[in-house]
């Protein structure tokens, strides 16, 4: 499926490690037992790695939520410096480490991704605040899949991120590999299907790009194409949408099914767009005809076979 080995950072507490500022852990197991098996984790402790021990003071966000300091509750000590200090050489390594994607946890603040606590100057907190860790992280690696552990307990958001995660992965591998104009073609031409089920605006631009792929440098195109596409893929997809591909695809093989083939197929898509079954329902028996009548273009779609079917995604979405 990919290249180069899916590297992942990950706040480290979320591996089991006993870095939290109580002495705890918060060990997840899907991403330990489940996708842990693909992945290779890269796990951070910003609190940790700066110094600041196990156990520690319980530290909040407080001030501009945009320079927000990190201060401890009790004592009242600033560890902002602290923090910023190791993130910043942190980030400088992971760049090494070309990560294809980060799972923060969730409300810390230091890897808290969103919606963070973050305190004003009467102590009052406001739901807005991002950790010190991963808004540099975010800032530095725009385009790299970012989720929190809390939030892929949503079986479609968990779905989209790993999905996004494959994605990413095999973007990178195609710019390693130098980006040529007809690869650029090809790797648009597999990922149709998929951007269609996220962005059918995006979609419609990006093939515009590929269709004026002699008019500009690979390099910027590339660029611009990396930009679009990650961008394409992180807005959920939806049922409707899935309804409008798995009637595309049924509409390369409806010349080559019998009449009883096509009504069966139909009505299964009926039945995920009225949400009788999982998508995993219709793609079963579209990969199935896919497989017996061998149509390339559809064949070759990511969309059919996003990640690994062990992870059994789209048996919940
Ligand atoms: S949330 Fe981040 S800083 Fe806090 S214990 Fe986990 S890895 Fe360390």
């Amino acid at each position: 499926m990919t290249t180069a080995p899916l590297r992942l950072g990950i706040s480290r507490c979320l591996l089991g490690e006993e870095v939290r500022f109580d002495g705890g852990h918060k060990r997840d197991n899907f991403l330990t037992e489940v996708f842990g098996r693909y992945v290779e984790w890269v796990p951070v402790c910003p609190e940790v790695e700066a110094g600041l021990g196990t156990p520690r003071e319980a530290m909040r966000l407080v001030g501009d939520p945009r320079h927000p300091r990190l201060v401890t509750i009790k004592s009242g000590t600033d560890h902002t410096k602290a923090v910023e200090r190791v993130t910043a050489h942190r980030i400088q390594e992971l760049e090494e480490l070309d990560l294809s994607g980060y799972v923060f946890k969730k409300d810390s603040p230091s890897c808290g991704m969103e919606r963070v606590r973050i305190y004003n100057e009467h102590g009052m907190p406001g739901r807005n605040g991002v950790g010190l860790f991963a808004r540099a992280f975010i800032e530095q690696f725009p385009l790299i899949p970012v989720e929190e552990e809390g939030r892929l307990c949503d079986p479609a958001l968990r779905e989209n991120f790993i999905e996004r995660v494959f994605c990413y992965r095999r973007w990178r591998d195609l710019v390693q590999s130098g980006v040529t104009r007809q690869a650029l073609v090809r790797f648009h031409t597999i990922h149709k299907y998929l951007l269609l089920a996220h962005h059918p605006q995006l979609y419609q631009v990006l093939g515009r790009l590929v269709g004026q792929v002699h008019q500009h440098r690979p390099k910027e195109l590339a660029q611009r194409y990396g930009e679009l596409f990650m961008k394409a893929l992180a807005v959920k997809a939806t049922v409707r949408k899935h309804v409008n591909v798995l009637q595309h695809i049924l509409g390369y093989l409806k010349d080559r099914l019998r009449a009883q083939e096509k009504a069966e197929l139909l009505g299964v898509i009926g039945d995920y767009h009225r949400g009788l079954t999982p998508l995993v329902v219709p793609l079963t028996l579209i990969k199935h005809y896919v497989r017996i009548i061998d149509v390339s273009y559809i064949h070759d779609q990511v969309y059919l076979n996003p990640h690994p079917k062990e992870l059994m995604l789209r048996n919940h979405v």
